[in-house]
């Protein structure tokens, strides 16, 4: 059995300042380009040795230190992210927090202390939590994260799936993504059922309209499937190990790409698209039955977003411009999209109106051949980018 370490070690290395960090890239699977990394503890002993952090966190955690370990550690990390964010203003860095950090008094202070007039976005900077976090229940660290969330620093679910995190806790925290565990993503290319549950997690994500990122992969073969199942984000040792700062800008200036077509995002918005007709012609009809206001406005409450700028298939549209310049049709599928909003919204407002049925009935007809074109549009693209990326 390991040494545990002595807590008088921990409090010497803090005083001699000897935690720093690795960055291990994140890649999004948009663009296959690092566009961001992890910041990950190390303790770098006196003899150049470099200590991993299971051997010290745990302990830490245990006690009030870990607590000073995090305020001490958060403006390097900003420090680190602005010299980052020199190179590239898109980057991004996230750092873990432990439960503990939420009961220390001064956390909140030293996070925005040490973000407040620093040359990056606020955004940029993502807090990663466990739901170890979550206890104590009452409430107090969904408060911390909505003032977290409120300063415009970016919240990721860690270990997503591992524990016994339930789902509503995704609806409750003011997220930006997800992360699912090492184990579950290692897993996806084993087993039909393995496959099936993470392309499920990625659909889950999609629906609440969180990036989700998947950690531990470590081959071709990971990285390609969960690719297919339109994960965002992917983070691992086929991309690249954790590594001290400056070999990590040396990495995003050499502007390494794991490219491919992001097929499985396209399968996602050909859903997003049969998910939207299906809701708003449902709505109209709803609409047309109930007369009483309140109940009305319930059903448009819980309609998908209705502004084609904003709503999940104008997202990807916007994503995968870049991928399409110049492309037909790709901005005829551009243009289809904007039509679909315009014909949706007037089906919702008649619907409202009161207009006869037989009105409401010819709307859904364009509106439903709006949506067999727009999917037409989308299906040319793919084989297309088939053709492109597998040279058929
Ligand atoms: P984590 O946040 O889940 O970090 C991911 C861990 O998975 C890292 O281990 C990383 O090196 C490892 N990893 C990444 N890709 C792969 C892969 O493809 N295969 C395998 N087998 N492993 C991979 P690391 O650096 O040892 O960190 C372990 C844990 O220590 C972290 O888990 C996090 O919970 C904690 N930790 C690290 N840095 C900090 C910190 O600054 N503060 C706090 N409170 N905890 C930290």
């Amino acid at each position: 059995m390991k040494n545990r370490i002595k807590l008088s070690k921990i409090a010497k290395a803090l005083v001699n300042d000897e935690f720093v960090f690795f960055y291990q890239p994140i890649v999004s699977l948009f663009t296959g380009k690092i566009c961001g990394a992890e910041s990950l503890i190390r303790w770098k002993g006196p003899d150049g040795s470099i200590i991993p952090p299971d051997v010290f966190i745990p302990v830490a955690e245990e006690t009030s230190f870990i607590a000073e370990i995090t305020q001490q550690m958060l403006p390097k990390v900003v420090e680190d992210l602005t010299a980052l964010n020199r190179i590239d203003d898109s980057l991004c860095v996230s750092f873990n927090v432990s439960a503990k950090d939420f009961a220390d008094d001064e956390f909140l202070d030293t996070l925005f202390a040490s973000t407040s007039g620093k040359l990056i976005k606020r955004e940029n900077l993502c807090i990663e939590i466990t739901e170890t976090a979550f206890f104590p229940s009452d409430g107090s660290t969904q408060k911390i994260l909505r003032e977290i969330d409120a300063q415009g620093i970016s919240i990721i679910l860690n270990d997503f799936s591992a524990g016994h995190t339930t789902f509503s806790t995704l609806t409750q925290l003011p997220l930006t993504a997800i992360k699912v565990a090492l184990d579950v993503t290692q897993r996806a290319p084993l087993s039909k059922m393995d496959f099936r549950l993470f392309r499920h997690l990625v659909n889950l994500a999609h629906q609440l309209d969180l990036d989700i990122i998947a950690e531990g992969v470590e081959d071709e073969e990971t990285h390609s499937i969960i690719l297919a199942t339109g994960c965002t984000h992917a983070q691992g040792y086929y991309y690249a190990r954790p590594m001290p700062l400056p070999d990590f800008i040396r990495l995003v200036n050499k502007e390494p790409a794991w490219s491919e077509y992001p097929f499985g995002l396209e399968y996602l918005a050909q859903f997003d698209l049969v998910d939207f007709r299906r809701d708003v012609i449902r709505a109209s009809l709803m609409i047309c039955a109930h007369p009483e206001k309140e109940i009305r406005e319930r059903i448009l409450a819980r309609l998908p977003e209705l502004d084609s700028q904003k709503c999940l298939f104008g997202k990807w549209l916007e994503n995968i411009r870049y991928l399409n310049l110049g492309d037909e049709d790709y901005d005829q599928l551009w243009m289809e999209h904007e039509e679909f909003h315009n014909i949706a919204n007037s089906l919702l407002n008649k619907a409202w109106a009161g207009e006869s049925l037989d009105e409401i009935k010819n709307i859904m007809v364009e509106f439903s051949n709006k949506s067999k074109k727009m999917m037409s549009l989308i299906q040319d693209l793919e084989i297309q980018k088939l053709k492109r990326y597998f040279i058929l």
